[in-house]
């Protein structure tokens, strides 16, 4: 992107693309971000989907849940209308910017890595076991190359299990991926430590505990 676009639409509703709303929002762009569920920051916690949310619609950024694009034209200005599935009414903007997902790029020919026998799953991330071991004994992965948590700090931890000694090594590699950390940062300064609320009443009743119930009545 040469320059700062005038109007822009993010479409996606992960971190990565609440992220570039806030960017482009702060920047003084006239901003919109949409995405298919009725919340952003899906697989965190609710109170934090909700929030963020509120926020960045009470910051100016317009918000469009529930939306599912379905095709973009460009007009003879430049600018670029964008349909949606349903009954959204189309948007004008000067630039669309995707943050729908990455894919590692592991099916360049001269990787070599299908020759060589190491499995790639259906979305082509490099399949290894709990120490990080590729279906090749002598080739271990990390990193969102794998694609367990695509974070900054899991993947400096599944490298630096690699720096150790290799009598202890075999114990630093087996780590609990669903212990994370991740940060991001919006007009709250949110930062996240560990497994969602959700998850943790998942595991709660999986272990036959019951959970209190919130005041809301909620529990999801
Ligand atoms: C916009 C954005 C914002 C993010 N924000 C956060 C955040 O707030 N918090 C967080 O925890 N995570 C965040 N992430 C995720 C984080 O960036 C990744 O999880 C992390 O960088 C993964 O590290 P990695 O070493 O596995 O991969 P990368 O950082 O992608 O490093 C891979 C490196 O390998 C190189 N490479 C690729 N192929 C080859 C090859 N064939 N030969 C040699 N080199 C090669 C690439 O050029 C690259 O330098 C964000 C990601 C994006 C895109």
């Amino acid at each position: 992107m040469k320059s700062q676009p005038k109007r822009v639409l993010v479409i996606g509703g992960g971190y990565i693309a609440v992220e570039f709303a806030g960017i482009f929002q702060g920047f003084g762009s006239e901003t919109t971000i949409a995405y298919r569920a009725d919340l952003p920051l899906r697989g965190f916690d609710l109170e934090v989907r909700e929030t963020v949310a509120t926020n960045l619609a009470s910051r100016g950024t317009t918000v469009m849940p529930n939306t599912n694009p379905k095709e973009i034209k460009k007009n003879d200005d430049g600018s670029l209308t964008v349909s949606f599935d349903d009954d959204v009414d189309d948007i004008t903007v000067d630039e669309v910017m995707w943050a729908t997902g990455r894919v590692p790029n592991t099916d360049r020919p001269d990787l070599g890595l299908k020759e060589v026998g190491v499995e790639l799953d259906k979305k082509g991330a490099v399949v290894v076991d709990d120490f990080s071991q590729t279906t090749v004994p002598s080739i271990y992965a990390v990193g969102d190359v794998t694609n367990r948590m695509n974070l900054t700090p899991v993947a400096l931890m599944e490298g630096m299990a690699f720096k150790v000694p290799p009598r202890i090594s075999q114990i630093q590699r087996l780590f609990d991926h669903t212990i994370l950390t991740f940060f991001w940062q919006n007009s709250k300064g949110h930062r996240g430590f560990g497994q969602t609320h959700q998850a943790g009443l998942r595991k709660h009743r999986e272990r036959g505990f019951l959970p209190t119930p919130r005041r809301d009545g909620r529990d999801d």
